[in-house]
C-alpha cells in the first residue's frame, strides 16, 4: 500500500457529511437521491449485464435509530427480525471469545416473495491477531468447525410479516424488539445488572467495560431515579462510528476496453520502470502486480468506495491480489439447503479509514472481505442464517 496518502486524500474529498438539523427534510432529499440512483441503474443495465453497484460513505448518521431497510456501516445494526437475534457462539469471535463488533449491514431484497426484505449483517473481531488466525480457519471445511473472527448473517422476511406493515417501506421505530446489551447495543442483553435492574449485557466483558466507562456512577443514580434510564447510559466509544452508505452504479471507463485495463492501469500507476525489474519474472509477483493494477483502476473510478455489490450469475469479486483467493471448494455450500453459494458483495479496506482505524503494524487491516451467500436465499426456521466470508490480506 504505497499510495496510502493518496487514497486517504481521495477519501477525504468523498466524505459527504451533512450537518443535520431537520431529519425529515434530509430523508426526503435522500429518498429522491435514491430514486435517481435507481433510474440511473436501469439505464445502465440495458448496456451491460455485469453492473457493479458501489457503496460510498454518504454522511454521518448518528442521531436516529437506523433502519433495517438501509445499508449502513459501523455503530450498531438495525436487526431486520428484531426478536430472534443470533445468539450463543454465533455472536462471539471464535478465536478470542469476545463479542463480535458490527461492521456493516447491506439491504439487498430480491424478487422472490420470501425475500421482500433481505438484509445481510457482517460482524468481526477488531483484533488483527484474531484476523490473522482466521486466515487458516476460513479454509477449513464446515465439519471441522472453523473458528471464525468474521461472521455473516442473512435475514429475510416476506412482504406480509409480523414486524413491518406490508405497504410501508419504513420501519416501525423499534416498538417490538429484543432487549439489547446496554454497552454494544448489538447482541441480546441476556443478563441484567443486579443493582439497578435497568442495564443488561450480552457478556461479562461488556458489563465490565460499561462499568468502567461510567455505569458504576450511573448505576447508583438509576437505582434511585429510573426516569433517565436510556438517555443517561454511559457512551461506548469503542464501537466504530456509524455511516449511511449511498449506492451508485460504477461508471464505465471506455479507455479500458481495449486491453482489459492492464497496460493503462500500470502506466497510470507510474510503474513503467518495473517492466525491467527481474523480480517481476516471478510468475506470482507478476500476477499480483497485474491484479493490483486492475484493482487500482477500478477503484479509482469511484474513489473512497467501501462496498462493491454484484449478484449477477457468474459475477466475481475484484481481487486486489491474485494469490490467497478461495478455490471452488474453499467456499462451502449453504449449510441450510446444501445448495451452492455465490459471490454477492465485497467490503473494501477504505472503510477502515472512515472508522478512524490507524495504519500501524498491529492495527486491523484487510485488502478485501468477500461475502458469499446461498444462491437460492433459502428459507428455514432460523431467522439469521450464517453465510460465508473470505478475507484477503495483503501479505
Ligand atoms: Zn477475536
Ligand atoms: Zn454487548
Ligand atoms: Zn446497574
Ligand atoms: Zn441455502
Amino acid at each position: 500500500m504505497c499510495d496510502n496518502d493518496l487514497i486517504a486524500e481521495n477519501l477525504m474529498q468523498n466524505l459527504q457529511i451533512t450537518s443535520s438539523v431537520d431529519h425529515d427534510e434530509e430523508d426526503e432529499q435522500e429518498e429522491s437521491e435514491d430514486k435517481q440512483e435507481e433510474s440511473d441503474e436501469e439505464d445502465e443495465q440495458e448496456e451491460d449485464d455485469d453492473i457493479v453497484e458501489i457503496g460510498v460513505v454518504k454522511r454521518l448518521k448518528l442521531s436516529r435509530f437506523p433502519s433495517p431497510f438501509k445499508t449502513i456501516a459501523g455503530g450498531f445494526p438495525a436487526w431486520l427480525d428484531p426478536i430472534n437475534l443470533p445468539s450463543g457462539t454465533s455472536t462471539i469471535c471464535g478465536i478470542c471469545g469476545d463479542p463480535l463488533q458490527f461492521l456493516i449491514q447491506v439491504y439487498a431484497p430480491s424478487e422472490k416473495e420470501s425475500t421482500f426484505h433481505r438484509t445481510l449483517f457482517i460482524f468481526m473481531c477488531p483484533s488483527m491477531k484474531c484476523l490473522l488466525e482466521d486466515q487458516h480457519e476460513q479454509r477449513k471445511h464446515p465439519s471441522n468447525n472453523p473458528s471464525r473472527s468474521v461472521k455473516v448473517f442473512r435475514c429475510q422476511l416476506p412482504r406480509s410479516n409480523k414486524f413491518y406493515a406490508s405497504e410501508a417501506l419504513d420501519h416501525n421505530d423499534g416498538k417490538v424488539k429484543a432487549a439489547l446489551c446496554s454497552w454494544c447495543k448489538t447482541w441480546k442483553g441476556c443478563s441484567v445488572c443486579v443493582n439497578c435492574r435497568s442495564a443488561c449485557y450480552c457478556s461479562k466483558k461488556h458489563q465490565a467495560a460499561h462499568w468502567r466507562k461510567g455505569h458504576n456512577f450511573e448505576c447508583r443514580n438509576l437505582a434511585v431515579d429510573r426516569q433517565h434510564i436510556e438517555s443517561n447510559f454511559a457512551a461506548n466509544n469503542t464501537i466504530w462510528p456509524q455511516f449511511k452508505i449511498g449506492i451508485r452504479v460504477e461508471p464505465k471507463d471506455d479507455m479500458m476496453s481495449e486491453n482489459g485495463g492492464y497496460a493503462t492501469g500500470l502506466s497510470s500507476a507510474g510503474n513503467v520502470d518495473e517492466e525491467f525489474n527481474p523480480l517481476l519474472y516471478s510468475v506470482e509477483a507478476d500476477a499480483d502486480t497485474r491484479s493490483w493494477a486492475i484493482f487500482e483502476e477500478r477503484v479509482s473510478r469511484v474513489p473512497g468506495q467501501v462496498l462493491r455489490y454484484c449478484r449477477n450469475v457468474g459475477a466475481s469479486p475484484l481481487w486486489p491480489i491474485s494469490s490467497n483467493r478461495p478455490s471452488e471448494t474453499d467456499v462451502p455450500r449453504c449449510c441450510y439447503c446444501g445448495g451452492p453459494r455465490c459471490f454477492e458483495f465485497q467490503i473494501m479496506p477504505q472503510l477502515l479509514h472512515h472508522f478512524g482505524v490507524q495504519n500501524d503494524e498491529n492495527s486491523l487491516d484487510w485488502s478485501t472481505i468477500v461475502i458469499y451467500t446461498c444462491e437460492a436465499s433459502c428459507d428455514g426456521s432460523m431467522a439469521y442464517k450464517e453465510e460465508f466470508a473470505w478475507v484477503q490480506l495483503l501479505n
